[in-house]
């Protein structure tokens, strides 16, 4: 080592390094250094070589480094009903099949389980931090934590009983003391999750605005996620979801309302989007399978409005792959605009990364690969048949790259998938015990 070289935790080369932020650049033959979890610097990989020392370096050729991608909506334990009730509509894949196996299955050791597989999937596919709507999001929390991703962990709150609280004052007080402990921890954090319109009312929904105002946690709601749910509250509220939550006070300047899904938009639910603090979150896959409808993501862009990414759970999408996510909203966003320009690479990146850290709060953490910021990053293997010749890398990652050629996975500057191999979860325990819940739950339908 050189008197001028400077120790630091980790240097990662690769052929290419895409920050997201300049939007569209992609620097070559550039390297990151990590230091205490942090990117310190992002330059030529020639420079980096002579002023760094480092514990460890990666040399990845015909690699491209990206930001960890963000799931902003998903319901990780729902991993072990994959596959349980498929080709329904929502309210009869609610009624008729999730809520009776949720009311059946679901407890602390589901929720545990279910989580480390959905998790284990998510780092093999290149995501580094998620947002879960869950009963018991204290254990999801834990199991978080000791997988060391990031994760925003949403509390439900509903009118009615389920496994986690018995009423709507029980929920709110099981979600702020989750939040109080959580609280200054560097990768969990905790938010507030009315279900639905049509599951909450209006007084738990004042209680959560008063809440999240005070305490500055976020909210995440599904909401217009069907015509149906949108023309059922005209005929009972006489106004639409939106503007109802609007007239509760959860549409402004100070509530960081995360609304899921959004399809079946006016004009004015766009234009009160716009002079909100709100983001949406946009889950194409989810929404295409049980026909939901379409959520306008380029208009919504176009306004100024910020469209994060999301799965949504195994049991509606089936999977929780973000790139897979990426190309769904890319091709989706065309149809839905009508426009072959809409949704460009750059637009459906950028979403699944800066998107999702904004829709969250965290984006002076993580989003982008900037110094200062976590070192949440991926690296992709960009020398395959399926992503061969390459003339555009970002087109290339969006449109043709699959999950399986995600090769590594850092989080807070943490190796936890190195060569395509997890690095600290056991993938063939994961496995037998995912096959273990569909047996049990099979042999009991
Ligand atoms: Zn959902």
């Amino acid at each position: 080592m050189s008197k001028q070289q400077k120790p630091i935790d980790t240097l990662i080369c690769a052929s290419w390094t895409i920050p997201v932020t300049p939007r569209g650049e992609v620097f070559e033959d550039f390297a990151i250094a990590v230091h205490q979890g942090r990117i310190v610097d992002l330059l030529p990989e020639s420079e980096a070589l002579q002023r760094y020392q480092p514990d460890s370096h990666y040399t990845l050729e015909n690699h491209a480094l990206l930001p960890g991608l963000i799931n902003a909506h998903g319901h990780a334990s729902m991993s072990l009903f994959r596959g349980l009730a498929d080709d329904l509509p929502l309210m009869e894949w609610l009624n008729d099949h999730i809520w009776p196996a949720e009311a059946r299955w679901v407890n602390e050791a589901f929720v545990a389980d279910g989580s480390k597989l959905a998790i284990a999937e998510m780092i093999r596919s290149g995501t580094t931090c998620f947002s879960d709507m869950y009963f018991f999001p204290e254990v999801a929390a834990r199991v978080a934590q000791e997988c060391g991703i990031r994760a925003q962990l949403v509390c439900p709150v509903l009118d009615f009983p389920t496994v986690w609280a018995s009423k709507p004052e029980e929920y709110l007080e099981k979600s702020l003391k989750l939040a109080i402990e959580y609280a200054e921890h560097p990768l969990i954090n905790v938010g507030l999750g009315p279900h639905a319109p049509y599951t909450v009312s209006d007084k738990p929904l004042i209680n959560i605005r008063d809440i999240a105002s005070e305490y500055d946690i976020p909210v995440q709601i599904h909401l217009h996620e069907t015509q149906q749910e949108v023309d059922e509250a005209l005929s009972k509220d006489q106004q639409r979801p939106l503007s109802r939550l609007a007239g509760l006070g959860l549409l402004s300047d100070d509530i960081h309302l995360q609304c899921v899904h959004m399809t079946a938009l006016n004009e004015e639910d766009i234009a009160q989007l716009k002079g909100s603090a709100a983001s949406v979150v946009h889950c194409p896959e989810s929404n295409l399978k049980l026909a939901s409808g379409f959520c306008p993501v380029q208009t919504l862009l176009d306004k100024g409005i910020t469209v994060a990414l999301g799965t949504d759970g195994a049991a509606s999408n089936n999977d929780l792959d973000m790139i897979g996510e990426m190309r769904t909203a890319a091709l989706l966003g065309k149809a839905v605009a009508q426009d072959a320009s809409a949704l460009s690479a750059p637009t459906a990146l950028e979403m699944a990364t800066l998107g999702g850290a904004r829709a969250l709060g965290i984006d002076d953490q993580c989003g982008t690969l900037e110094i200062g910021k976590s070192a949440d990053i991926i690296a992709v293997d960009m020398a395959r048949l399926n992503t061969l010749p390459s003339y555009d890398l970002i087109s290339d990652i969006v449109y043709s790259l699959s999950s399986s050629q995600v090769a590594y996975n850092w989080i807070a500057g943490e190796l936890k998938l190195e060569k395509g191999q997890l690095t600290e979860l056991d993938e063939h325990a994961l496995r037998e015990n995912a096959i273990s819940w569909s047996e049990k739950i099979k042999a009991n339908k």
